[in-house]
């Protein structure tokens, strides 16, 4: 439920609120806008306490959240979320541009991506050190060796770094070298390392399933807030189809739809999303015309040698086409790169 306070309700009141829900087992989400205070209120059977609560002093009204994802839609929370990951601000006016290669794979290789993709616009660097493969016999990434790789890269270019976690024993060690947290498209529903991931204070990036419902992804994202996370990114990166021509199906409705149903900054991958370096450029164009926040994209020195997603790798020139050729896109939609 939520627990809407009156505009002038003092800071004690709302703490009286808070307290009162802790005591009796539920967890508090205040969200401190800008004209009042919202208290959300998660746990089981909620529903039984409404009319308690509304006689606490400074309270306006009590409701119940219709949404199963609680705190992911915008029932509690109309305003966008603002995320910061080091300079970088996601969910604003300014598109944030992810990119790099699907694996780090050398020193020299992420430095050189590094350096390009910021000479060209990119807002952040991506990189997979531990890498979810379909054949355990392909390259599984360089794991530790990956992650203080990527630490240098963003030494050397001043890039936050964006790295996948593929498991909740790992959390600790992506943490500590990673400025935002990625689950990877099949592990949206490892619900062990949501739940992880929900007690960190650094942001997540969270991929929709190949066929995950919108639904589904939105909850995903309520088990990261349950815990106590709010900083999520959600991603589309295109689901599995009947279509072969591309190695994913790019939904561009799920960022409209994601928009109206939730608060959070929402992201395309059109790398995943298509699987040819050639979609890139369209599919970025169309996820930003649709309205996404931000765009995660592969890009990688050499994309023939590459160890993983070689065939769907912009070439650093292709990359700065791209951000070139975004430029008007997101000016017609109002928004600055
Ligand atoms: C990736 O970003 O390299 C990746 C593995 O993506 P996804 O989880 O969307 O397949
Ligand atoms: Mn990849």
């Amino acid at each position: 439920m939520i627990i809407v306070m009156q505009q002038n309700a003092s800071s004690e009141c709302i703490d009286a609120v808070i307290q009162e829900i802790d005591r009796m087992g539920f967890k508090s989400h205040p969200i401190f806008g800008v004209e009042r205070t919202v208290v959300g209120v998660i746990g089981d059977k909620t529903r039984d306490t409404l009319e308690h609560f509304e006689q606490f002093e400074g309270v306006e009204r009590v409701l119940p959240i219709l949404q199963p994802y609680k705190f992911a839609g915008r029932e509690v929370q109309q305003e966008e979320t603002i995320i910061e990951v080091g300079n970088v601000r996601i969910g604003g006016a300014r598109l944030c541009i992810i990119a790099g290669p699907c694996s780090v794979e050398s020193e020299s290789q992420i430095m050189s991506i590094a350096l390009a993709v910021k000479e060209s616009g990119a807002d952040m660097l991506r990189g997979g050190a531990f890498k979810p493969r379909t054949s355990p016999y392909s390259f599984k990434g360089l794991r530790e060796e990956g992650l203080r790789l990527l630490a240098a890269a963003r030494e050397a270019t001043g890039l936050p770094v964006v790295t996948e976690v593929m498991d909740a024993r790992h959390v600790e060690a992506v943490y500590e070298y990673a400025d935002m947290l990625q689950v990877g498209a099949r592990n949206m529903q490892n619900f062990t390392l949501l739940e992880e991931l929900g007690k960190i204070d650094k942001p997540v990036f969270l991929k929709r399933g190949p066929s995950a419902t919108i639904e589904d992804l939105l909850m995903a994202a309520e088990y990261i807030i349950a815990e106590g996370n709010r900083k999520i990114l959600l991603c589309e990166r295109g689901l599995r189809t009947f279509e072969t021509a591309t190695r994913n199906t790019f939904d561009v409705s799920a960022i409209p739809v994601l928009q109206r149903l939730s608060h959070l900054p929402v992201f395309a991958d059109p790398s995943h999303g298509g699987g040819h370096w050639w979609l890139v450029d369209p599919l970025s164009r169309a996820a930003v015309a649709a309205g996404a926040d931000g765009l995660m994209v592969e890009v990688h020195d050499n994309p023939k040698t590459a160890l993983s997603d070689g065939p769907q790798s912009l070439t650093p020139k292709n990359f700065t086409k791209l951000v070139e050729n975004l430029k008007s896109v997101a000016a017609a939609v109002g928004r600055s790169m």
